[in-house]
């Protein structure tokens, strides 16, 4: 150890001293203070006049203004007063450089400045290794500090590294800490080991690092947090200013906001909904209108608040008129009629929602929908329509969760907002088109919407809320029972609405589909007469349905040709309304008057004896003939545009009422070549080509099977589009013919060199065409080459014994054979009972022959020549002759055929 310092310790030195505020002058530092206090610059004077030198000492508190000895600190520095300067205010700026440390012992004057005797103090340094490196990691820590503090200047580091001694080094370092407390200044002064004092400064920096780095962290975090916030703030404002550009929408979002909350108050939203509704309103508020979470929660708010919540439409309970408005709206239906009765007078009774759902099942345009609509009217309720036709996602029926994008309520919600009350006719339309797959299945989500125990509280995925669907009349729709799923057909009581006969076609014609349409055209009754002949023609050569949808097609094309007509010949529309004025004389040509007064009047009236009127041409033998539909007659367009039309409109009121009358010839003018050809029965018998009978969604329909032999190897090939089962009743029938071989005269090997090829040129639908005995039929009369009658046609399947099997859907194949002009149909004996099904009016349009065996069906379907006999076995002669002549007596034979059963193996024996 040994000491280092200026002068020894020990001799005392008198000097002024200067207390210090807010500072400490270290040896070695060059300091520049502002001194204004009348004893500290009568310190300074003092000093100026000796040798410059004064003792730099700090005050313990900077504040006090008048400090005594108790007041400053013991040890200080004494320096040298390098240069003085008297500023103008008083004060005097003075350059002090700092030179030993020291301690006062004594106070010598206190009165006009302080006078002290100080003592020098002796440095006390340490093991010179463990001061190196105490310096250099000092020297390193200061680098770091002075990176950290910007406010020191970076050149400060190069002197720095350049001090050599130990004392120096610590206090220029602590003389230039900024951050450093005067007490941990004083601390440093006054600390004579140096090793201590380079120690002490150390942790004093590390500490003030520490402070530096979170000051660091904390000053870039806050420079984010405000360069975000400024951005926010800029970007807002220019939104703004585009929004005002741009017609304040703003003020539009807040327009939106109180017409919701009004809306709130209109609507009786259940407890529920109503505190979902103000959550909602409430976070929509603090969005900004154009954020894509507000649109999400503005729709969200107006589907709530669009729905209806107890705006319901007055029930009608009165089963009279109810009654009234069925019959008005369609013709026969009877049974269908009836059960809607039943069903309408319980509701009548508990005057609520009782019983099954009603599920009307036919194919289509036999009046399904409409008869919907009708128990709508009847019962004062809205009607909406909902088509389940190709659904396959449980979501269409309950819509998606709101977290989905563009997520939407159900097809339930959907149209009880579009109807916006809640106790409408909804129609589930097509329910045995849904399909399932994995996304889940309709069906059961359907099956909670028609239970009246769970509808209650329908929750819909999108609104997830409970819904009261309880007031909801539900009536389904189906084309084929098959189709809709087991548990939904328990809930449901299904009403059968089968094909219309060309009878029943004609009167719905007449009294319902042209009556309309001639309304919807603006026609009046007396304006068109069009004769059943002429309608007739229309269901038998433009339409072969089921229903009668094609039929008002048809007849609504029809009235838009009359209705033309009418408008060429009326006066310009100035003059007179479409309706009101009968069209005069103009169609005259096409026309005849309904009666010899109007005509006579329409004569002598001023209005048509324009020339065009008297001229011949109206009175001409061709208009009062009955020849009106006669093509040259009826080709309205240059009669239409004769001058005859602009007869003064002033005169319409008493013009007379002139009917155009349509018959069968105008049809085809008016509508067009035929789309069907007509008279099956003039079609003569082919060889291998039998018609079959099929049933589908679309109703009945003929099937045609083509069989064809040709040379071969024994070869069975079926084609068409088939659905599954065919060829396996194509073998069957093979096998059959195969085992009647002989007696139907053919080489018994006759398979082995002959190719068959069983055709079907148009699609069998679904439902099975039960197709086996037209494919033996036309098997046999290709190889026998005897041909098939064209005016029959069969159904059913055959066992490989010949047997026939009983079919489905007979009342809508015998419609169908109806409507194609058949003559005898083949049923399987064992449908027998369901005959009485079939309406009296079909029964008798066709001979139904029942077969129970194959051997029964030929001799009916193929046409021998005369005196030809069938079956080679005289068995079987006998038999089928007297079958023969029970159907030969009387040639409609709608009552059953004597049971002739046939057993299995070889009936004719
Ligand atoms: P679906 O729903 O069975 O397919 P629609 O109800 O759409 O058939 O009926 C088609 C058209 O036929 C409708 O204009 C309807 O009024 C009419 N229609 C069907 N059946 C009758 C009927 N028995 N009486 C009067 N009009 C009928």
């Amino acid at each position: 150890m040994f000491f280092k310092s200026d002068s020894p310790e020990g001799a005392l030195t008198q000097v002024p001293a200067l207390p210090l505020r807010d500072i400490v002058v270290f040896p070695h530092m060059v300091s520049q203070l502002f001194v204004g206090r009348e004893k500290s610059i009568a310190a300074l004077d003092e000093a100026m006049a000796r040798d410059k030198e004064i003792f730099l000492v700090a005050q313990k508190n900077a504040r006090t203004n008048e400090p005594s000895p108790e007041d400053i600190y013991d040890v200080g520095t004494v320096g040298t007063i390098v240069q003085l300067l008297r500023l103008a205010d008083g004060t005097v700026k003075v350059l002090v450089e700092g030179r030993r440390r020291a301690k006062v012992k004594r106070y010598a004057a206190t009165r006009g400045f302080f006078l002290v005797d100080v003592q020098a103090l002796a440095e006390l340094e340490g093991d010179a290794v463990e001061i190196e490196a105490l310096m250099r990691s000092v020297q390193a820590t200061f680098e770091v500090y002075v990176k950290l503090n910007k406010k020191i200047q970076p050149e400060l580091i190069m002197s720095v590294q350049n001090i050599e001694e130990a004392s120096k080094l610590s206090d220029t370092i602590a003389a230039n800490l900024p951050t450093l407390k005067l007490s941990d200044r004083y601390e440093l002064l006054s600390m004579m080991d140096v090793r201590e004092r380079l120690e002490r400064l150390y942790q004093l920096m590390q500490g003030e690092i520490e402070i530096l780095q979170v000051e660091k962290k904390i000053r870039s975090r806050v420079k984010k947090q405000m360069e975000r916030s400024q951005k926010e703030y800029y970007l807002n404002e220019q939104m703004q200013a585009i929004q005002k550009e741009l017609g304040g929408e703003r003020d539009e979002f807040k327009n939106e906001l109180v017409e919701i909350e009004a809306a709130l108050q209109k609507k009786q939203l259940s407890a529920e909904a109503k505190t979902r509704v103000e959550k909602e309103l409430k976070k929509l508020k603090m969005m900004h209108p154009t954020s894509a979470e507000a649109t999400v929660v503005r729709n969200y708010i107006d589907w709530i608040v669009s729905l209806p919540w107890g705006e319901r439409s007055e029930e009608r309970f009165d089963i009279a008129e109810a009654e009234g408005v069925l019959t008005a709206d369609h013709f026969g239906l009877d049974k269908p009629k009836e059960r809607i009765i039943e069903y309408l007078a319980v509701q009548c009774l508990t005057q609520k929602l009782k019983g099954p759902i009603l599920c009307f099942v036919g194919p289509p345009g036999v009046g399904k929908t409409s008869i919907a609509k009708s128990i709508a009217r009847a019962t004062g309720r809205e009607f909406v329509r909902l088509s389940l036709g190709g659904v396959r996602d449980e979501a269409e029926i309950r819509g998606h969760r709101r977290t989905y994008i563009g997520a939407l309520p159900g097809k339930l919600i959907q149209s009880l907002k579009k109807i916006g009350k809640q106790n409408p006719v909804l129609l589930l339309d097509e329910i045995d088109k849904m399909s399932t797959d994995f996304r889940g299945d309709p069906a059961s989500a359907l099956l909670e919407v028609l239970d009246p125990e769970q509808n209650k509280a329908f929750n819909d995925h999108y609104l997830d809320l409970d819904y009261d669907l309880s007031e909801v009349m539900f009536i389904t729709t189906a084309n084929t029972l098959a189709g809709i799923p087991i548990p939904l057909r328990d809930r449901m009581e299904i009403i059968e609405i089968s094909s219309y006969t060309d009878i029943e076609k004609l009167e719905i014609a007449k009294k319902y589909l042209l009556p309309r349409n001639m309304a919807d055209c603006g026609l009046r009754p007396e304006q068109v007469e069009v004769s059943d002949a002429a309608l007739d023609q229309v269901i038998h050569r433009y339409t072969r349905e089921a229903g009668v949808r094609s039929l008002n097609r048809q007849i609504a094309a029809l009235m838009r040709k009359v209705t033309l007509e009418v408008v060429r010949a009326a006066p310009p529309p100035a003059a007179a309304p479409l309706t009101a004025a009968p069209p005069a004389a103009a169609p005259s040509i096409a026309a005849t008057s309904t009666d010899a007064s109007s005509s006579d009047s329409a004569v002598s009236s001023p209005a048509v004896s324009s020339p065009a009127v008297s001229s011949p041409a109206v009175s001409s033998p061709a208009v009062s003939s009955p020849a009106v539909s006669s093509p040259a007659v009826s080709s309205p367009a240059p009669a239409v545009s004769s001058p005859a039309v602009s007869s003064p409109p002033a005169e319409a009121p008493e013009a007379p009422v002139v009917t155009r009358k349509i018959d069968v010839a105008d049809i085809p003018i008016l509508l067009g070549t035929p789309r069907f050809r007509a008279q099956k029965q003039s079609e003569p018998d082919m060889i291998g080509l039998t018609h079959g009978l099929s049933v589908s969604d679309f109703g009945g329909d003929l099937l045609d099977c083509e069989v064809t032999v040709l040379p071969g190897k024994g070869k069975l090939v079926i084609t068409g589009l088939l659905e599954k089962g065919m060829e396996e009743s194509a073998q069957a029938a093979v096998s059959y013919v195969r085992s009647r071989a002989t007696l139907l005269g053919l080489d018994p090997e006759f398979y082995q060199a002959k190719d068959i090829h069983v055709h079907f040129p148009e699609f069998v639908r679904k439902d099975g065409p039960s197709a086996g005995v037209t494919m033996a039929t036309s098997i046999v009369s290709a190889l026998t080459q005897i041909p098939v009658r064209h005016d029959v046609a069969m159904t059913g399947e055959i066992t490989l014994r010949g047997r026939v099997m009983p079919i489905g859907g007979l009342k809508e194949k015998l419609l169908a054979a109806l409507r194609n002009e058949i003559h005898t149909v083949l049923v399987p004996r064992e449908n027998e009972k369901d005959l009485k099904e079939v309406p009296e009016q079909v029964r008798n349009g066709l001979r139904i022959v029942l077969v129970g065996h194959m051997d029964q069906v030929l001799t009916e379907a193929l046409r021998l020549a005369a005196g030809a006999t069938l079956f080679k076995a005289p068995a079987t002669v006998i038999e089928y002759r007297e079958l023969e002549a029970v159907a030969a007596e009387s040639p409609k034979v709608q009552e059953i055929l004597p049971s002739t059963p046939a057993p299995d193996d070889h009936p004719l024996v």
